[in-house]
């Protein structure tokens, strides 16, 4: 799993909280204040074992971005999928997957090519759509599921 370091707004001190618990109002670890991760937050790196209890337990919609690291549209895409973590935090969690790294939930979801980017609410995909997307179509299906 990735963290992402922030610095608290409080005290400054560093704190490393993992992506995957950047929407679930953490705290510093020494003066407890809650940290805004406007600005910072990052999109979750899924693999196999953390992908099914993450999409059904989570809070908020999630968007996941299946790509795999030799595919030219996928690197396109990936700094737009970082805009939307940080301009879709708190509404819908942004994750991706590793298809190459990854082929049990890939071949679940029957992903063919890449990048593919599923939307999940309550654990059930709502919706999908294929190909680098440019950032306001992207922003706009965010803003559907939202
Ligand atoms: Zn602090």
């Amino acid at each position: 799993m990735n963290s992402i370091v922030v610095v608290c707004n409080n005290c400054s001190t560093k704190n490393r909280v993992p992506a995957d618990k950047q929407h679930l109002g953490p705290k510093c670890g020494k003066c407890k204040e809650a940290f805004s991760f406007a600005g910072s937050a990052v999109p979750v790196e899924l693999d196999d074992s953390t992908f099914p209890r993450f999409v059904s337990q989570a809070s908020k919609p999630v968007m996941v971005d299946f790509f795999s690291p030799t595919c030219g549209p996928c690197r396109m895409l990936a700094p737009v999928i970082g805009s939307m973590a940080r301009k879709f935090y708190g509404r819908v969690i942004i994750a991706t997957i590793d298809t190459s790294r990854n082929q049990t939930t890939a071949s679940q979801y029957k992903i063919r090519g890449v990048p593919t980017l599923l939307f999940f609410k309550n654990g059930q995909l709502v919706d999908q759509a294929t190909g680098a997307l440019p950032e306001q179509d992207l922003a706009g299906l965010l803003e559907k599921h939202a």
